[in-house]
């Protein structure tokens, strides 16, 4: 069974407090986007087991890695006795901001009931998914929505107006637990405005939804004080015409909205001129423009 993992990027992300078992409450809009891990999900009879084979070398394929613990999980609970292999080909970078991996485990959650009948709904999914990782309730959702809580509460919103959205990965490493701990959420001078981006959402407006102070990630405050190269990134994305560009999640990937794909092409081409180390792609909202593929080139 052939499954797509798609990345996604938050349209703004706030932190609402720190809560006293150390999580944060959160408010944030994901957005699914088109460019996809491939898996492929195969039983086999008389050889019990999970066996993970990927592209990359330096990913996990015990039950560190996450679609390992999420096939594992139903195969337990349901009693499976037939194994599994598993071929995961991994283009969505690793530790970016873009939850390739809790994508990766929402859709072996869903391609595991499938192929071995469980019967499951997907908010029974969505329910197991969040003991693997606070986005994977949100992959298995997919397209536009709010999540909330500590990204347990997911709204579904209309889908974002067409457009072409440009990632930028640099090479750098951020590690999404740190982040957390060094942000200081009650001392937070600016938030997105969350409220007036679901209505931009609701209106279709693309010019309103990423409005200034409207799109943002407070997180930033975090990893882009410690790296530079993400404000230098976002400069450059919107001097070559992006309505908006901030980061994704905890970073380090940054992410611009263009209105125009020859302008947000142009950019991505600068970009990869300017930093030869850092990783762009082209892609668009993942339900507006099924089919389409993201592209990456060297
Ligand atoms: P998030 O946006 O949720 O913070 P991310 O995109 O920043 O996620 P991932 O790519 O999901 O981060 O990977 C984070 C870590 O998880 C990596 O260090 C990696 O070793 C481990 N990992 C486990 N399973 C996977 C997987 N299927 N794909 C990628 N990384 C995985």
């Amino acid at each position: 069974m052939y499954l797509r993992a798609n990345a996604k990027i938050n349209l703004s992300l706030d932190v609402l407090r720190k809560r006293d078992d150390g999580y944060h409450d959160v408010r944030m809009i994901m957005q699914m986007v088109g460019m996809y891990d491939r898996l492929n999900l195969t039983p086999v009879t008389g050889l019990p087991g999970i066996h993970l084979t990927t592209n990359l070398s330096y990913i996990p394929v015990n039950e560190n890695n996450l679609v390992v613990k999420a096939a594992k999980m139903l195969m337990d609970e349901f009693g499976v006795t037939d194994g599994l292999e598993i071929r995961l080909d991994k283009f969505i970078p690793v530790a970016a901001g873009l939850a390739g991996g809790s994508s990766d485990a929402a859709q072996t959650f869903l391609g595991v009931n499938r192929l071995f009948g469980l019967g499951l709904t997907k908010e029974e999914l969505m329910q197991r998914g969040a003991r693997i990782g606070a986005d994977v309730p949100y992959c298995i959702l997919g397209g536009t929505a709010l999540s909330e809580g500590v990204g347990d509460i997911l709204t579904p919103l209309p889908p974002m107006p067409d457009a072409c959205i440009l990632l930028c990965k640099p090479n750098i490493n951020v590690s999404t637990k740190e982040i957390y701990t060094e942000l200081r959420a009650a001392e937070l001078a600016f938030h997105p405005d969350v409220d007036a981006q679901i209505r931009a959402l609701k209106e279709g407006d693309l010019r309103a939804m990423t409005a200034p102070g409207v799109m943002y990630n407070v997180l930033e405050t975090v990893t882009g004080i410690k790296h530079p190269v993400i404000n230098r990134i976002e400069t450059a994305m919107t001097e070559a015409g992006a309505l908006a560009s901030i980061m994704s999640g905890s970073g380090p990937t940054v992410f611009g909205i263009f209105d125009d794909t020859d302008k947000a092409e142009a950019c991505r081409v600068m970009l990869k001129k300017t930093r030869p180390s850092a990783r762009t792609f082209l892609t668009w909202p993942a339900d507006t423009r099924k089919g389409r593929h993201h592209y990456e080139r060297k």
